[in-house]
């Protein structure tokens, strides 16, 4: 079944709103098994909008429109769509009904063009709308279904979810599931070349890497007659990217960050973690106080970001920052100890490094960073060089320094 996206608004045209109604469409749509060949946005005209109807009737079997179904004149979408269908407007009772009950609500006055959103194609299947006045429509006739959704994400999401999703489903036999694995210290390249043969023999499931940022996430997905059948073909090639890279997977569930798997090692083992950070500021602490619970394992973090503050908070000594500098690895090391020695806790993870745009040196070149894990008196220490803007530099920082941490725990409390 091949559908198409038209997304009407001159908004959208000008770029004043993003279109994310485009990409939640798509979304759901192939993860419905549909096959979704064009999409397009048209402004608020209707000798073009028609144009393109006559053209996408021609070549897709669905046809779902986003946005113009308001109130005001330039809203023609319903109007258009209704011609190119050969279908005139009625009165939907019902639909009257909600606007205006939706508006007394509300407090808001009615106007007379509010009754214009009651209009509906004579034969259609009405999508009653309960988060706005405009209702949603279904138009079918012997080659084509037309779906038109009203354009705000928050009447348009729900409505596309409880109506046209079940609607579009039992259009299509097939569905298509997908699974993800999120892995940490890998870089998509070297991720991709692990499992190069599984890529290129696939047919279904198939295997897809994501550069994500200090992360790699590959997508599994499978399609099949059903929900139990598709992730029946997606558990043996899960299993084999278990195998393949271990520790690696910090989590097969899409609603877990690598701050939450962090989180989920300490609680297991019962430990407490203290930040010490120069370059990423407060960051680091930043992302694991995203998790909820964290306050049990992080009751302090340093944000030591000159050297007066490495040796007041973090004791490191001022011939370490002399002979070594501030961006080396034995201060790392010294921030590191001294954090978990400070905050008395059994774990500190310590960053220091050159975010720029400014600062570089050919020695010590802008995107230098070091960090430092003390973990059970030991030290694990990296060396990364980034690239990009000061931000990037710093939330990769952040994103390897939640790596070091998993990978000292892991290892130190096997
Ligand atoms: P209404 O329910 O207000 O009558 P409508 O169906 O006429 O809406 P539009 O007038 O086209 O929709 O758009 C209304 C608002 O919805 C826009 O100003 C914008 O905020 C949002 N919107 C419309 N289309 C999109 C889109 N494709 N992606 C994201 N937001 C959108």
């Amino acid at each position: 079944m091949t559908v198409e996206l038209i997304c009407v608004g001159t908004e959208l045209l000008l770029g004043n709103i993003v279109n994310t109604n485009a990409a939640f469409i798509a979304e759901k749509c192939a993860m419905l098994g549909l096959s979704m060949y064009y999409q397009s946005v048209v402004g608020d005209n209707p000798d073009r909008l028609q144009e393109l109807l006559k053209t996408a009737r021609g070549r897709s079997q669905v046809i779902i429109l986003c946005g113009g179904l308001g109130p005001t004149q330039d809203d023609l979408t319903k109007e258009t769509a209704a011609k190119v269908m050969g279908q005139k407007l009625r009165e939907d009772s019902r639909a009257r009904r909600e606007i205006q009950e939706f508006l007394a609500k509300r407090g808001c006055q009615i106007t007379d063009n509010n009754w214009k959103q009651a209009m509906v194609p004579e034969h259609c299947q009405v999508l009653y709308n309960a988060n706005g006045t405009a209702p949603g429509m279904i138009m079918e006739d012997g080659e084509t279904r037309m779906i038109l959704l009203p354009g705000p994400p928050n009447e348009l999401i729900p409505m596309f979810e409880e109506q046209v999703y079940p609607y579009l489903h039992q259009l299509q036999p097939e569905v298509i599931c997908s699974k993800m694995v999120k892995l940490c210290g890998i870089g998509e390249s070297s991720a991709e070349t692990k499992i190069l043969d599984l890529i290129e023999a696939q047919t279904n499931p198939t295997v897809a890497p994501y550069a994500k940022t200090g992360e790699v996430h590959l997508r599994i997905t499978a399609k099949a007659a059903g929900e139990q059948e598709a992730y029946a073909l997606i558990e043996p090639v899960e299993q084999e990217l278990k195998n393949r890279f271990g520790d690696l997977i910090y989590t097969d569930d899409p609603q877990v960050s690598l701050e939450m798997a962090v989180y989920e090692l300490l609680k297991e083992k019962r430990l407490t973690v203290t930040t010490a950070e120069s370059c990423t500021g407060g960051l680091l602490a930043g992302r694991l106080i995203n998790v909820p619970g964290i306050s049990e394992f992080l009751k302090e973090g340093y944000i030591t970001y000159s050297n007066e503050a490495k040796e007041k908070l973090l004791g490191v000594a001022p011939e370490t920052l002399q002979e070594y500098g501030a961006v080396s690895a034995q201060t790392a090391e010294a921030m590191a100890a001294g954090g978990a020695r400070a905050a008395g806790a059994d774990l500190c993870i310590a960053v220091t490094g050159i975010a720029g745009p400014c600062g570089g040196t050919s020695k010590k070149p802008v995107g230098l960073v070091y960090m430092s894990c003390y973990c059970k008196g030991k030290l694990y220490t990296e060396k990364n060089q980034y690239t990009g803007s000061r931000s990037k530099i710093r939330e990769y920082s952040v994103a390897s320094a939640l790596t070091l941490l998993r990978k000292a725990i892991i290892e130190q409390y096997k």
